[in-house]
C-alpha cells in the first residue's frame, strides 16, 4: 500500500532490523524501543488493524509471537515479555498497518507503558 511505512519495510525499501521471517510475517526492531529488545510483529499483507486482519494471519500470528517470545526469553535472559497491540488512533495506534509488540521485561525493570501517541 503507498504510504505505508510498514509495507516499504516488508518490501525492503525502509531497512530494518529483521529478527525473524517467513512467507506471511517479519519480526524487526522497533526504531522506537519502550524498553531494550522491544520488537514487532508485522503481517507482510496489509491489514489497518484488528477489525481487517484475515482469520488466516489471525491464526498464524500467535504461533509466530510465541516462537520469538521464547528465543527473545532465552537470548535476553528476560523475566516476561508483554505482546501488546493497539487498534485505532484512540487506542494509540499510531502505524495503520496492524503490528503487535514484543516488549522483554525484568523484575527491576523501571518501564512505563503509556501508548500515548507520538
Ligand atoms: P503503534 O503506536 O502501536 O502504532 O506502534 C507503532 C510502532 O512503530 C512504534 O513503537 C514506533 O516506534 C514503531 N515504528 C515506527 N516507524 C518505524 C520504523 O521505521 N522502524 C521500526 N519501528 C517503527
Amino acid at each position: 500500500m503507498d504510504n505505508c511505512i510498514f509495507c516499504k519495510i516488508i518490501s525492503g525499501d525502509i531497512p530494518s532490523s529483521v529478527l525473524y521471517e517467513d512467507e506471511a510475517f517479519k519480526v524487526i526492531m522497533d526504531i522506537s524501543p519502550a524498553a531494550k529488545g522491544h520488537a514487532i510483529i508485522i503481517p507482510k499483507k496489509h491489514f489497518a488493524n484488528l477489525f481487517e486482519l484475515e482469520d488466516d494471519f489471525a491464526n498464524k500470528l500467535l504461533i509466530v509471537a510465541k516462537k520469538v517470545a521464547k528465543a527473545m526469553k532465552k537470548e535476553l535472559e528476560c523475566d516476561g515479555i508483554n505482546l501488546l497491540q493497539n487498534n485505532g488512533e484512540a487506542a494509540g495506534q499510531s502505524v495503520f498497518h496492524i503490528h503487535f509488540h514484543l516488549i522483554p521485561r525484568y523484575h527491576d525493570d523501571k518501564v512505563k507503558i503509556t501508548w500515548t501517541p507520538g
